[in-house]
């Protein structure tokens, strides 16, 4: 008979997360820290809609929805009908507000599950109108970002959406392209999507309309631009805490904590002499006899594979090490040379702090060429998510 291995018990290490591969830790008092300060930097009455769409940034959207709920958040974004249904049959209770769109056949589950429905165009109004049910809808304005949104200087159109007879609307709103930046033509630039904006809503109110509750910041709306008079804000990125802080910090007092640490585990350890190549590609190469590290995480836990070229590291008994060589589908390799003692069974932190060493989304991102957001909703559906209050 075949005698099964007994599962190897640890001498350090024996918590909870010891049957995890690989795995994302989400700390949720994060999260309420994060709302707080972002409602700190808002005016008194207005509110926050959560921007909870890919599966809350990969941080898992029922969970943080909940979490949301309960410390008082009753608006929700997301990107498509089944991530609202998700949410409601999960108990989200509130305003869910779809950000994108939603085909004719899908009509069906936005009044079953009371959802809000954004109104892409004056075309969109009328294909809703035609379903002839009452639709709660929330009226996009194209104000310079190009994507969705009646154009902003449409005012005929516009009014048009407003007297659908079967369309409820309880917001209107518009979106933000550069936000984020800080030189001078951005700025203008978005000063001039406001202007359009407020003077869009005042032509629209002047016509006996009632646009319900407007909004137009996301993140770094919030971040740059918290004086708005809105209603509302759509923050997401802010919201995970994953937010360039260093680049921030002197003019936003919000001081955000990242929500999500990413973490895996050595499983093999073993000596290699100089000379020695890594990997597929064979991209690394030892010039001393050197200890290499097999760590249990790959790209399609959402790795960017780039990030063994862009000089990435990781951390791992409180150190920081190298990648060393490409990235493998389920593993990576990593260079433990000059860190005592690394043994399989080590946690292996991607994001996240390991003694008084940490890495954030943005370093990885920035690394990559990308934004956290990018990686960050990237993150495998076979990592664990664990959640931490
Ligand atoms: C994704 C999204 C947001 C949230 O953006 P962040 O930069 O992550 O805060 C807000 N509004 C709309 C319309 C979006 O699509």
């Amino acid at each position: 008979m075949l005698e099964l291995p007994r599962p190897r018990k640890s001498k350090k290490q024996s918590n909870r997360t010891d049957r995890y591969r690989a795995w994302a830790e989400i700390n949720l008092s994060h999260l309420k820290h994060n709302v707080e300060e972002l409602k700190r930097r808002l005016p008194k009455d207005c509110r926050i809609m959560a921007v909870v769409k890919a599966n809350a940034y990969g941080h898992g959207s029922v969970p943080i929805a909940q979490k949301l709920q309960s410390i008082g958040i009753n608006s929700y974004a997301v990107a498509e009908v089944s991530e609202g249904i998700a949410l409601r049959k999960a108990g989200i209770q509130g305003e869910i507000l779809i950000l994108g769109f939603t085909s004719p056949w899908q009509f069906a589950d936005l009044c079953r599950y009371d959802l809000t429905q954004t109104v892409l165009n004056a075309d969109y109004a009328m294909t809703l109108n035609q379903y002839g049910k009452k639709i709660k809808v929330h009226v996009k304005i194209d104000t310079g970002m190009g994507r969705l949104g009646e154009n902003v200087d449409q005012v005929e159109r516009i009014l048009s959406i407003y007297r659908q007879p079967h369309l409820i609307v309880t917001g209107t709103y518009s979106h933000f392209s550069v936000p984020d930046s800080d030189l001078k033509e951005d700025i203008a630039f978005t000063n001039e999507q406001i202007n359009r904006f407020y003077r869009l809503v005042h032509v629209i109110q002047s016509n006996g309309f009632d646009t319900g509750r407007l909004h137009l910041q996301s993140s770094y709306g919030i971040l740059h631009y918290p004086h708005l008079r809105c209603d509302m804000a759509r923050p997401g990125i802010a919201l995970y805490g994953a937010i360039d802080v260093v680049k921030d910090n002197d003019e936003s007092s919000v001081s955000l904590l990242p929500v999500l640490s990413l973490r895996a585990r050595v499983i093999m350890v073993k000596r290699v002499p100089a000379g020695s190549s890594i990997g597929y590609g064979r991209l690394y190469r030892t010039t001393q006899d050197s200890i290499i590290a097999t760590v249990s995480i790959g790209y399609a836990d959402g790795i960017p594979r780039c990030l063994f070229e862009q000089g990435g590291h990781v951390l791992v008994k409180g150190q920081r090490v190298a990648i060393a060589g490409n990235i493998c589908m389920d593993q990576m390799m990593i260079d433990v040379t000059h860190v005592e003692h690394v043994e399989e069974g080590d946690i292996v932190t991607l994001i996240g702090q390991d003694g008084d060493c940490r890495i954030t989304a943005e370093e990885v991102a920035v690394r990559c060429h990308t934004i956290p957001n990018e990686w960050l909703t990237g993150i495998g559906s076979r990592v664990d998510r664990v959640y931490v209050n």
